[in-house]
């Protein structure tokens, strides 16, 4: 590692700036790449330019400075090549008059646009054409940058970055043979420096393959030696099932039925399950989760069933119970969280511990060391991804071998990303809905429209109804968006005022929150100001309206996610997307409107962004993909493929150290062993 000061410019000052980048070694540096191209590639003689990007080769004539009238300093100067010549202009940049060679060619990079009263290229960028340029006459790299850190100075920075150092091949070489990748050398400089948009296009291709087959490698490791582990055969108890399943006050849709019968397989197997459910809000994962246990408890284990919140665990603990019910085995359920009184809590560690609560729900107070299971075999997360791979792995310690683990998410990531992403897991997608489920009735308004929807609001809360109220951020940003905590001052004090208001945010405290979600459940409170913080499974049928301030801020998944929290009762239920400006609706957030499959709008909101963030998930950060986009399934397809090759060949990780180093470090990200 080479660190970045190392660099010719790169003085502690500069370094400090690169540190808020997370650049701290030359190798950093390198891949910090562009997230954006402009393309000032095409070079105009000065007597074709039109208003718009061009780029000149001009000689540059003798510069001016002056200062207009508002005292703004301002440096003008003549291009000219053989057609003709145009002016430039630079403002508040003094230096410029000293910096242009007489008689030398230079390549010019700008805007080309009227300003004041004549037409001129402004503030461009100028390069010697006798130079390797970087920000002019190519595909110019625009990075992600921090105050005081400017373009021209972190292209010049990479520029010398790759002429010092000389990225190793991390790939082995049948694999670049077979694949037709680009070495990782030059893939690295075109990421940054592209000859043409062709070969940017390999670059990228090399290094997002290179992504998603490293999580790949590392999630196919982790499976292989996660099915190393014994564990408890349970076998499939169909007397039991049947009599279950001929209790419930409906009949389970097919994909409850497939995957209930895929988890039979898996907890029969000798092999601890690891399986992740998918299914949208109110596909019904619940009542699978307890097909799941009823096996397992039976048998005599424990089943431990964890939720995110309070308010979540004792709305899990209620239908879990009535659930058993039919079949008898509702007094094996015990409800176990932090808010317990310290002697309801002991009387629930004592019944953990000697196995007669059989059915545990909990909150995080279940990872606690105080918590010591009879004989735990299987382990049921809900909403998976708020569990960080640490506090799974404690509920699993708990064991006395290895616990089979379902997990579950109302994320809906379409299945090649998913086994990818979550490559140790089996995954089944719940994709069928329960009949009869009413659509929520979804509108998008202009700003401008806020009264008719505060109106609509009112008419449902004098109704007895209640309503959530979502918002972007927490405190007002620097664009003056609206924040919750203003929103929530403003519906209080105007269009809500008479009604009962609370807000809620992520920088309250887990108790403040729970508490507040409570007062919601019991109807004390009638309308909810909050960021994104409500969780997706809450169940409050008496919410029939959701209001999402500043839509166009949010992906189109995730909007969908948030209404999934109204229209849980019987009645009809709204949900109004406001937009932050007045501008005209875009098409995506139209979908909304007609499109009800969550499945369908996470794969349009993956077309549209681009390289991944993984949102939503504790992991994100560490996983997130800098090059590969999730939209690109065939990538993605034979990314993994080679992964299996990997393994299946025995191939040596340690022939490839810088591969075998990324490697192990995905592999503890997602480890549970
Ligand atoms: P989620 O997948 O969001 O966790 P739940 O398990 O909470 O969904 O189920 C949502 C509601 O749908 C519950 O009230 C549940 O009883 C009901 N439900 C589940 N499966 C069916 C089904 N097959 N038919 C009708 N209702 C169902
Ligand atoms: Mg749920």
């Amino acid at each position: 590692m080479m660190d970045i000061t190392y660099l010719k410019g790169v003085g502690e000052a500069v370094a400090a700036k690169f540190k808020k980048l997370r650049i701290h070694t030359v190798e950093d540096l390198i891949e910090h790449v562009p997230f954006r191209f402009d393309d000032y590639s095409k070079i105009t003689p000065v007597n074709r330019i039109e208003p718009g990007p061009v780029t000149l080769q001009v000689k540059l004539g003798i510069p001016k400075g002056r200062y207009t009238r508002k005292g703004l300093h301002m440096t003008e100067c003549l291009a000219t090549d053989d057609t003709g010549s145009v002016k430039l202009v630079w403002f508040n940049q003094p230096y410029r008059a000293n910096s242009i060679k007489d008689g030398q060619e230079y390549f010019v990079s700008g805007e080309f646009a009227s300003n004041y009263k004549f037409f001129a290229i402004t503030n461009p960028a100028a390069e010697l054409v006798s130079n390797f340029p970087i920000n002019t006459a190519r595909l110019v790299p625009v990075y992600r940058l921090t105050k005081g850190l400017g373009p021209t100075q972190v292209r010049k920075t990479v520029k010398n970055a790759l002429e010092i150092y000389t990225p190793v091949e991390s790939l082995p070489e049948w694999l670049l043979d077979q694949e037709d990748l680009m070495p990782k050398g030059s893939a690295l400089q075109e990421m940054h420096f592209p000859v043409d948009h062709s070969s940017l296009e390999l670059a990228r291709r090399r290094l997002g393959f290179e992504e998603v087959f490293e999580l790949s490698l590392a999630s196919e490791l982790n499976r292989e030696s996660y099915r190393q582990n014994h564990s408890l055969k349970i076998p499939f108890n169909e007397k039991l099932v049947k009599e279950f399943v001929a209790g419930l006050a409906f009949q389970l849709t097919g994909d409850q039925r497939k995957v209930a019968w895929q988890i039979f397989q898996d907890i029969d197997a000798g092999t601890p399950m690891n399986r992740l459910v998918e299914g949208d809000v109110g596909s019904g994962k619940t009542v699978v989760a307890v097909l799941a246990a009823i096996g397992v408890i039976q048998a005599g284990y424990q089943v431990a069933f964890m939720a995110p919140t309070e308010l979540l665990a004792s709305q899990h603990a209620k239908s879990v119970y009535d659930l058993l019910e039919t079949i008898g085995l509702h007094d094996k359920v015990l409800l176990l969280t932090g808010s317990m009184s310290k002697d309801q809590k002991s009387k629930a560690y004592d019944s953990v511990k000697s196995g007669q609560a059989q059915l545990v729900v909990g909150t995080h107070a279940l990872f606690q060391d105080k918590v010591e299971f009879n004989h735990l075999g299987l382990v049921i997360l809900d909403e998976q991804h708020r569990f960080g791979v640490e506090q799974r792995k404690k509920l699993l310690s708990k064991a006395n071998e290895h616990p089979h683990v379902l997990s579950m998410t109302a994320t809906p990531i379409p299945r090649t990303l998913a086994l990818t992403l979550y490559g140790e897991m089996d995954v089944s997608i719940i994709a069928e809905m329960p009949p009869g489920r009413k659509p929520v009735e979804t509108d998008v308004f202009i700003t401008e429209a806020r009264q008719k929807v505060y109106a609509n609001v009112t008419q449902e809360l004098d109704e007895g109804k209640q309503a959530f109220i979502v918002c972007p951020q927490i405190e007002q940003d620097e664009a003056g968006r609206l924040s919750v905590k203003k929103i929530h001052a403003d519906l209080s004090k105007k269009w809500l005022k008479n009604y009962k208001i609370e807000l809620l945010h992520g920088q309250m405290k887990a108790d403040e929150k729970d508490a507040i979600m409570q007062r919601f459940e019991r109807g004390e409170i009638d309308a909810l100001v909050s960021t994104t913080v409500i969780e997706v499974g809450v169940n409050i049928p008496n919410a029939s309206v959701m209001v999402v301030e500043g839509a166009d801020k949010f992906g189109l998944a995730q909007l969908h996610q948030l209404r999934g929290r109204v229209g849980r009762g019987s009645d009809k239920s709204y949900c109004y997307l406001v937009l932050s400006s007045n501008d005209e609706p875009t098409k995506r957030l139209k979908l909304l409107s007609h499109e009800n499959n969550g499945f369908v709008l996470a794969e349009y909101d993956l077309e549209m962004r681009g390289p991944g963030a993984i949102y939503g998930t504790m992991q994100s950060g560490a996983l997130d993909l800098r090059v590969a986009k999730l939209s690109d399934v065939e990538l993605i397809k034979s990314a993994r493929a080679a992964a299996k090759q990997f393994i299946e060949r025995a191939d040596s990780l340690v022939k490839y150290p810088q591969l075998n180093e990324r490697v192990s470090t995905l592999r503890k990200i997602t480890n549970l062993n």
